[in-house]
This record gives C-alpha cells, sequence and structure tokens, in this order.
C-alpha cells in the first residue's frame, strides 16, 4: 500500500496531523496501539495563560485564533460537539495575587484573556474563594476522549492500524518502508514514548508525570472550570476532573495512595461540597527542557519528521503546529525557530 504519510501515534499530535492531511486530501495511515494516552488522559483545556504568573503563553493568540474555530469546525463536520468554550475561574490566594490579576488584565498581551471585572465568592458559595476569582475568558474545554475514539470509528476507519510500531522493522531511503506500507514520509507523534525512539532520542525530553481523579459531585456547578492549587473541571453527567500532580521522577504510569493523597488535600482547600472518587489515574506529559514543542525534519534522514514535546498544552497548540510542519514538508515553508529541532541538531551529531 502506498500513501503520502504514515503517522505513528494517535494522541492529540497524532490526530491533528491527520486532520491537516485529511483536509489537504493526502493520502494517510496512522498507527497507534489501542491503549490510553496522555491525550485521553487529559483534561483538554485549552487556556492561553499562564495562571502562576498571570503571563500569556508563548505565542498564545496564534495558536489560540486557530484552534478555537478549528474544534468548532470539526465538531459541525464530524456532527459531535467536541469542544465546550467554558470560563477559567482562578481563586486568588491573597490580597497581593488579586492585585496582581488588575495589573495583568490591563496588558496588551492579556486584555483580551483576562477579565478585569473581579467575581465574587458570593457566587459559588460551595467554593471557598476569600480573595475572589479572576476569570479567564476565550478558554474551552475540549473532550479529548471522545474526539480521538469518534475520529477513529467514523472518519479514518480504514486508515488507523491498531498495533505498536516497531523502529527496528522500519526501511528509510526514497521512501519510507514499513511492512506493507510504503510511504513518501513518516510522521513520528508518540508523545512521551518518543524517548524510545532511536531516530530522536538524542531530544531532550524529560516527561512529568500527572496523577488525576475523577470524582463524582451532585451540586457543583458544570459552567466553570476552578483552578484554585489544582484544576477542578466539569466532563458531563456530575462528573469533575480534579488534577493534576507534576512528578519529575517517577516516569510510571502507575498511580500512588500519596498522589491520591495530596490530590484529596488540594481539592479540600477550596471545593466545600461532598464527592465522590471515582477513578485514579496517571500518564507521562510529554515536555521539553527548553518548554517549546518539538517540531520538524530528522537532521540526516530527509523524510522522517516529527511532532512531539507539546508538554501541558497540546490541546491549544498542536492544530497550529500540524498546519506549520504539514507547510514546512510541504511547501518547504520555514518553522518558528523555537519551536524547531534544528535547536538541538548540534547534541545528534555529538552522539
Ligand atoms: C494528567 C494530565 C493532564 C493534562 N491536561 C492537559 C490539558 O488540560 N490540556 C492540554 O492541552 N494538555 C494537557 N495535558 C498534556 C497532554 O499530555 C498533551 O497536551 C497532549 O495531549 C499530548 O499529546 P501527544 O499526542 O503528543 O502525546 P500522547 O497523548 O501521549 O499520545 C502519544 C501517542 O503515541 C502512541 N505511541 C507511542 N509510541 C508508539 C509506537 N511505538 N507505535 C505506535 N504508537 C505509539 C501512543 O500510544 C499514543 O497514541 C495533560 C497531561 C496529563 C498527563
Amino acid at each position: 500500500m502506498k500513501v503520502d504519510t504514515l503517522i505513528v501515534g494517535f494522541g492529540i499530535a497524532g490526530f491533528n496531523y491527520a486532520e491537516q492531511l485529511r483536509s489537504q486530501k493526502k493520502s494517510f495511515i496512522v498507527m497507534a496501539p489501542d491503549e490510553e494516552s496522555a491525550s485521553h488522559l487529559a483534561a483538554g483545556i485549552v487556556n492561553p495563560t499562564v495562571l502562576k504568573r498571570f503571563n500569556p503563553v508563548w505565542k498564545a493568540a496564534a495558536f489560540l485564533e486557530y484552534a478555537l474555530p478549528f474544534y468548532s469546525n470539526l465538531g459541525e463536520q464530524i456532527q459531535t460537539q467536541v469542544m465546550n468554550l467554558l470560563p477559567i475561574y482562578r481563586i486568588f490566594n491573597s490580597i497581593q495575587e488579586k492585585n496582581d490579576w488588575g495589573v495583568a488584565a490591563s496588558r496588551i498581551s492579556l486584555e483580551k484573556y483576562l477579565n478585569k471585572q473581579l467575581i465574587s465568592e458570593d457566587q459559588f458559595p460551595e467554593v471557598r474563594a476569600p480573595f475572589a476569582f479572576g476569570e479567564v475568558i476565550q478558554s474551552a474545554r475540549v473532550d479529548t476522549k471522545k474526539l480521538l475514539s469518534h475520529y477513529i470509528q467514523k472518519i479514518i476507519p480504514n486508515q488507523f492500524l491498531s498495533e505498536k510500531f516497531d523502529h527496528k522493522t522500519m526501511t528509510h531511503g526514497e521512501w519510507i518502508g514499513y511492512k506493507d506500507i510504503q510511504a513518501r514520509q513518516i510522521v513520528f507523534c508518540e508523545g512521551y514514548h518518543g524517548i524510545e525512539n532511536p531516530y530522536f532520542n538524542y531530544l531532550p525530553l524529560i516527561g512529568s508525570k500527572g496523577q488525576i481523579l475523577i470524582i463524582k459531585c451532585d451540586q457543583l456547578t458544570e459552567e466553570v472550570i476552578f483552578k484554585g492549587p489544582i484544576f477542578l473541571s466539569p466532563m458531563g453527567y456530575k462528573t469533575f476532573w480534579v488534577g493534576a500532580t507534576f512528578e519529575r521522577e517517577d516516569k510510571t504510569t502507575r498511580v500512588s495512595e500519596e498522589g491520591k493523597a495530596w490530590l484529596l488535600n488540594k481539592l479540600k482547600q477550596f471545593l466545600k461540597l461532598p464527592f465522590e472518587v471515582i477513578e485514579h489515574k496517571a500518564q507521562i506529559r510529554a515536555t521539553v527542557v527548553d518548554r517549546r514543542p518539538l517540531l520538524g525534519r530528522h537532521p540526516q534522514h530527509q523524510n522522517v519528521y516529527l511532532l512531539n514535546g507539546v508538554g501541558t498544552r497540546g490541546v491549544l497548540m498542536s492544530p497550529l503546529l500540524s498546519k506549520w510542519l504539514f507547510q514546512f514538508i510541504e511547501n518547504n515553508i520555514k518553522l518558528p525557530l523555537e519551536a524547531d529541532i534544528k535547536r538541538f541538531e548540534k547534541q545528534y551529531f555529538r552522539n
């Protein structure tokens, strides 16, 4: 079978690259095992701001202006709503933070995203917020689990191979060969598993584990994502996503009692309502030393490409990153230097 592109991995990055190819009427095959990825476990929050320090995300406006219409149009095309526009309510910890928010919300780079008008605790008596809430506008939640499974079942059922890619079996020359597949190029979108990819294992993918809880809470509003010491985000049917831990040492997807206790402790600091824990899970984020994505062409193999390192912002960034990569491959349009893996080329040739 001959195709333009073989995509390896089907988290939010692989999905977005597939959709880029589909919309450009290019032929492709996606290969990924039938297992839960970081994208499946993610809250799916699209947030253009860094809520610890009240800063915009790198290239926030460009990513957001591309991502919101992208997910909304896609939902219409596949006749399933995959995105909900939901405000994030940041709980202030002190008067100082409240004042800092006011200053940040007046900055040109943030005024579109941070509402200057603060929200009083009285509006949500079920949540403890003595110093009020700051509202992030133009934020959303994408139901990544629903999106990924729906896309495979309804849009690409004949282009999806449910198996793990074995790098040793791949041949490269003018065409990429893999079993009976011949592809003009291959794009690896393996998330944290990218550390096992012999073509790109020189890159500084560090990975950070996140444990989460899913809780049921009958009386809590489903109209808002709350951000206290952790996120509390509605998932429908009165269930809520609670997370996440940020662990740098342990690179397994095992959950721990310490992780659960930590999450419950943080949650109880602001949620006043009773709830029931229904799930406890963990996955690894594909984080990078310099906190920028990993995009581009292998230093020596012309038709071997990478789309990875989306860190904590894959849902926001992957649509535009996929477009950039597509334009780079097809039209030779340069990638932004900060995202291009060329920045690590010295490490490759040193090995
Ligand atoms: C707890 C937690 C919460 C998060 N919350 C958010 C959030 O709210 N918003 C947000 O934007 N991001 C969030 N993230 C970050 C999220 O991980 C990234 O944004 C993004 O989903 C990563 O997507 P990815 O496709 O790069 O990787 P992954 O989702 O890890 O997908 C990798 C894919 O590659 C496949 N694969 C790997 N190796 C092979 C192989 N050899 N052969 C075939 N297939 C292979 C895997 O099976 C999988 O399908 C969260 C992460 C965690 C852990």
